[in-house]
């Protein structure tokens, strides 16, 4: 755990700690034309759609921009105008999707569960038996607001049974958590380089089914965010459209590098888990009450109740945790009072033991004695 520079460990959902390999990588500028950075470029576009065994039936269309840029380029590209998108919501992120589709003028229904829980099939079921006007579904895989682990399989198995397409917003579980197109009927995932995959900032990239992606043409109202006219673009010259981030095309090159030698999608999702498992345990043996049920947690984000000891204050235990150089993050709940502790990003159990360890002596420093809600 050694730094020679005064950095923080990020707990967070993002941006993440990335390894010094990663971040050395984008010591280099590359013209958008230059026949290395092209190389570099392709080769992500391949290797993402290994990821989830894609083969020859999806395409890579990166995209400028935070993954929320991405996830609204995939609803503006995919879902046409005389289209109708059911969003399943139990956290922020499905909320943010509502807001897009408000922006697009895209017509949608909500089926929305607690932050607590995960999203409902029986109720998916109903509403697609009921409303044959609905074309695709949207998902949000991991729900980084909560960090609850949504049913992803078992929803696109319901989609798919009526006729629909499936979105998933797979942001925060993308290269952690399984997703294999050979065994789980979607249309098209979105996901970025600074999450699970531990590059940079800077870039989203969505994986569509081409068969899909060749019939958007024309949908979207927005020029940057066509995902259509970027992926054309890029079969037909091998650039991006527009001003290329290729500092973090390098360092996410780099960063899959370190991806594949971990093992991949099986490797970083047990490093995540075995972080996750220390995390939850050192947490619940100091009385904090985590916000989900085990089986419903992810190995992403951890949420737990704000301590009822009235010698807690949020503020005083983040800077406390910051000043150590563990940076934790606030909950985004609407119905609860939390925080929220990252395990992602290249941090292993020797920093899931050092967070806990500074989060005691912050504790004891304040005389901070219950922990439970
Ligand atoms: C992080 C995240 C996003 C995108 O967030 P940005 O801040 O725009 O990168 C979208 N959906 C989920 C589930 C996320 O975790």
């Amino acid at each position: 755990m050694q730094r020679d520079i005064q950095e923080p460990w990020l707990f967070t959902p993002g941006p993440l700690t990335t390894s010094k390999t990663v971040k050395h990588a984008m010591l280099v500028d590359y013209g958008s034309r230059d026949n290395k950075f092209i190389q570099v470029n392709a080769s992500i576009r391949r290797r993402l759609v290994d990821i989830i065994n894609g083969r020859d039936e999806f395409v890579c269309v990166p995209l400028q921009g935070s993954g929320t840029f991405s996830v609204e380029a995939m609803i503006g590209t995919l879902v046409p105008s005389a289209g109708k998108l059911l969003v399943l919501v139990n956290g922020a992120y499905g909320k943010r999707i509502t807001k897009i589709c408000d922006y697009y003028g895209r017509d949608y229904v909500v089926n929305e569960t607690a932050e607590d829980e995960p999203v409902d099939l029986d109720a998916l079921e109903q509403r697609l038996s009921e409303d044959v006007d609905i074309t695709h579904v949207i998902v949000v895989h991991c729900e980084t607001t909560s960090g609850i682990l949504n049913p992803v399989a078992e929803v696109a198995t319901i989609t798919a049974r009526h006729n629909c397409k499936l979105l998933v917003d797979a942001m925060s579980a993308f290269g952690a958590i399984e997703l294999d197109a050979q065994k789980i009927p979607f249309s098209a995932v979105v996901a970025s380089s600074n999450k699970c995959l531990e590059g940079v900032p800077g870039m989203g990239f969505c994986l569509v089914r081409k068969a899909d992606l060749e019939q958007c043409k024309g949908n979207s109202v927005s020029l940057s965010l066509d995902l259509y006219d970027q992926w054309v673009a890029m079969e037909t010259n091998s650039q991006w459209r527009f001003t290329p981030p290729t500092h973090v095309l390098l360092a996410f090159n780099q960063a899959l590098d370190e991806f594949d030698a971990e093992g991949g999608v099986q490797g970083r999702g047990a490093r995540y888990q075995q972080n996750c498992d220390i995390l939850m345990q050192g947490m619940i043996d100091m009385g904090f009450q985590p916000l989900l049920k085990p089986e419903l947690q992810a190995p992403i984000i951890l949420t737990f109740h704000t301590p009822s000891d009235p010698n807690f204050d949020f503020q005083v235990f983040y800077d406390g945790l910051s000043e150590r150089g563990y940076v934790i993050y606030p909950g985004k709940l609407t119905v609860a009072d939390s925080f929220r502790v990252g395990c992602i990003g290249r941090l292993d159990s020797e920093h899931m033991h050092g967070v806990l360890a500074a989060i005691r002596e912050v504790l004891d420093l304040n005389n901070i004695k219950q922990c439970a809600a």
